[in-house]
């Protein structure tokens, strides 16, 4: 009888080409968990647009943690990605993604790929997405995970994201996800007109989220809620 439905089993899995491997498959454990994530962090907190929830619910966050966090990957708080750096609290990836109100049509750049997964989230909402990151590691990391799960519209380039990417601007959207103490002059000019830009700003501990916009040619800006992020660095280690 096992034979039987072994046998069974063969000829249905080549006649549908079934091919699972085992990390192909999603726990259920972390369907759940991102649910609960998504109502009790998100959109209790009030994070109302769509294309934004229908990301979060989406991306499998918890391939973008090491291993050993994984089990925490859907917690209310931010975790290391190695490199002394982080990947973003759940709700703070929502709020930055919601503030920009992006189109499907739009092109936006994010400075601090990290682990890749603010990147996946603005990819599932937008036809073409500039990720830069300045830790060579971390960014080829990035790179390969993301053509693994076959986001084929999200570039990723290592390099100083300050200077940002100039020869694909302008951006309908730019994300800074480390703090610089200033608004890099570069991300003001290739930010295209009607464009928006959210940033974290200040000096360690002490800085401020800011959502600009680009009116007429003249940048207004708004900050939204205190924030901590990790330093913008250049090449050298040196904080901007
Ligand atoms: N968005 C990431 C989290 C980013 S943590 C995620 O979803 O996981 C901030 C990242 O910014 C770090 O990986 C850090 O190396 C990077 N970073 C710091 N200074 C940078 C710079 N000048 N250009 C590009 N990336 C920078």
């Amino acid at each position: 009888m096992k034979r039987f439905y072994f046998l069974l089993y063969m000829i249905v899995s080549s006649a549908f080409g079934v091919s699972c491997k085992a990390e192909d498959v999603e726990p259920v454990r972390f369907v759940k968990q991102r649910e609960a994530m998504v109502r009790m962090q998100i959109e209790s907190r009030g994070i109302k647009e769509r294309a934004t929830l229908d990301a979060l619910r989406k991306v499998e966050r918890h391939r973008f943690v090491p291993q050993k966090y994984q089990k925490h990957a859907y917690e209310d708080h931010p975790l290391p990605i190695g490199e002394d750096q982080t990947i973003s609290q759940p709700y703070i990836v929502a709020l930055m993604t919601e503030v920009l109100d992006l189109k499907k049509n739009e092109k936006v750049l994010e400075i601090g790929t990290g682990s890749g997964y603010q990147a996946a989230v603005l990819g599932e909402i937008c036809e073409q997405v500039y990720t830069i990151e300045i830790i060579d590691t971390l960014g080829k990391r990035a790179k390969k995970l993301l053509a693994d799960l076959k986001y084929d519209n999200i570039n990723v380039k290592i390099g100083d994201g300050y200077k940002g990417w100039e020869e694909h601007s302008p951006f309908d959207a730019i994300i800074v996800t480390c703090a610089p103490t200033h608004i890099p002059e570069p991300l003001k000019k290739q930010l295209a007109e009607g464009g928006k830009m959210v940033i974290p700003v200040g000096e360690a501990f002490t800085q401020k989220l800011v959502l600009l916009t680009k009116k007429n040619g003249k940048i207004i800006e708004k900050a939204i809620i205190p924030v901590r992020f990790v330093p913008m660095l250049n090449e050298n280690g040196k904080k901007y």
